[in-house]
């Protein structure tokens, strides 16, 4: 079967329903192999500000006119065809990215997933009657931005495409989707899969290349009117100084350092494949990635050793091997992360997963640290990697400074079975989602998520999305 069966001329971008062939391209490779992949269009300016022009006709045209259930019904639809295109879409991305073949299936179907929320959700969003002077009516009316420009990462391209195209085309919008340079044939293929499920075109356009060009020349354009972005605190500094020209709103989700907490009285059982799989999954390429491991002294020794011996029995391997982990994505990103890890070297190895290949992919072993301090860099800075570190704690005062001592704040969760604690910690924990006796909630389409401090602001998934997708614009009548 060929890389990409969905008829997409080779080096495209779709603007205003065509495929439009680059001179420019991109040489993508694979990283399990480092061999050569495809090309990808290596989008300029002018390609931004055809696909924003298209998204404006669109928003004028049939798009913008369309009912809120019909829009419902073709995002549903969309739902549909990605279900039937599951293998296909997880068969590309593990190519792509790199990510084990049975991940990539569960990121296919949360795509679909996301299309089906949002198609069910379009038609429920309401506005309100505000009781006001006497001879008013007062209403308010939740309005599309208009056009919404996207740029996402590498990790996660069609969960991310789901969550903030997936809610923006429900409100009304129209989208111009600038996917990471590393990961874009999932982008081009979910593209293609809408426009034949019937999404009109110009609703969505997607532009490949490289953030530096195509990426800038979106988020500094005076035709957008909202940028939702997915990506490194670096980047994300400068979205949003973009936007601040154009005076726009931004939703960014940048990452973070995500604590779990175990106290003495958790259910370790139940605990350890979360506190393990939310560190390595994806190869710890997960901004809501749990890279730190806080453990109460009675537990510490206990949690330290199963954590050991499930480090122990972790492969990794080429993408189609479909084992625990894949590669990273580039050569780029294994410098940083086994820079990260010879920043350790005054720390203890606790254990390492095995690579169990010679392919020469961009591959790293997942390495659990312990009995790291703090304040350490592998305890503050996000890796990006699969590495995580376990720091003991006394008391339940001592483990709150702990998980609230970094910049970021986007996920925490807290293992214990005394309640009162449970609601206590959930309250002074600085993260935009507190998880109880569990983590990541089964990939939680329906739950708002997004971050605070360093991890970002605005909230993506669940129907609060919606809201950020959307401007409120209030009516005043008078009518005596
Ligand atoms: P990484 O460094 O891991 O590649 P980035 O945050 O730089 O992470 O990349 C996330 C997304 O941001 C990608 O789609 C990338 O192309 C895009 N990007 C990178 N730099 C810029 C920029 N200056 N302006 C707009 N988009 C950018």
């Amino acid at each position: 079967m060929p890389l990409m069966p969905f008829d997409i001329p080779p080096s495209s971008n779709l603007i205003g329903g065509d495929w439009i062939c680059s001179d420019a391209k991109i040489q993508i490779t694979d990283p399990s192999t480092g061999h050569p992949l495809t090309q990808i269009a290596r989008g300029t300016a002018a390609d931004i500000d055809a696909a924003v022009a298209a998204a404006q006709v669109a928003r004028a045209g049939d798009w913008g006119r369309m009912t809120a259930t019909e829009r419902g019904r073709i995002l549903t639809r969309i739902g549909q065809a990605v279900l039937d295109h599951t293998d296909t879409l997880a068969r590309i991305e593990a190519q792509d990215v790199g990510k084990p073949l049975t991940q990539a299936r569960a990121d296919a179907v949360a795509l679909a997933r996301y299309m089906e929320f949002y198609g069910g959700a379009a038609d429920k969003i309401m506005g309100e009657t505000i009781p006001y002077l006497d001879g008013y009516t007062v209403y308010t009316l939740r309005e599309p931005h208009g056009v919404t420009g996207h740029i996402i990462p590498w990790n996660y391209p069609m969960q991310i495409i789901g969550r903030s195209v997936g809610a923006a085309l429900a409100m009304g919008n129209s989208c111009v989707l600038k996917p990471a340079e590393d990961a874009c044939l999932t982008a081009l293929a979910f593209a293609a899969i809408a426009q034949k499920a019937g999404l009109p075109a110009g609703a969505l356009n997607v532009v490949t290349g490289l953030g530096s060009e195509a990426g800038a020349a979106l988020a500094s354009h005076p035709g957008v009117q909202h940028m939702s972005f997915t990506g490194s605190v670096r980047t994300g500094e400068a979205i949003q100084a973009a936007a601040a020209k154009n005076v726009i709103p931004v939703t960014l989700e940048l990452g973070g350092k995500s604590p779990q907490i175990v106290f003495d009285d958790a259910d370790l059982d139940r605990a350890l494949p979360f506190l393990v799989n939310a560190g390595v999954q994806n190869a710890g390429q997960t901004c809501s990635a749990s890279s730190r491991i806080l453990v109460q002294r009675g537990v510490y020794d206990q949690v330290r050793a199963r954590m050991v011996e499930a480090y122990n029995a972790l492969r990794v391997g080429p993408a189609l091997d479909d084992l625990n982990l894949g590669p990273l994505i580039s050569a780029r990103q294994t410098d940083i992360v086994t820079g990260f890890i010879a920043q350790g070297a005054d720390l203890t190895i606790a254990a390492q997963g095995q690579i169990v290949t010679d392919a020469t992919g961009h591959y790293v072993a997942p390495t659990l640290f312990a009995d790291v301090p703090p304040d350490h860099v592998l305890a503050q800075d996000e890796i990006f990697g699969p590495v995580q570190v376990l720091i003991p704690f006394e008391d339940e005062a001592e483990a709150l400074r702990i998980a609230n001592g970094t910049a970021y704040g986007l996920v925490a969760a807290i293992w214990t079975r005394d309640g009162a604690r449970q609601m206590r910690l959930a309250r002074a924990l600085h993260a935009g989602q507190v998880f109880i006796n569990n983590y990541g909630a089964g990939g939680g389409v329906e739950l708002p998520f997004g971050g605070v401090g360093k991890s970002g602001h605005g909230r993506e998934k669940g129907f609060e999305a919606l809201y950020g997708f959307s401007t409120l614009k209030t009516v005043a009548a008078w009518h005596g």
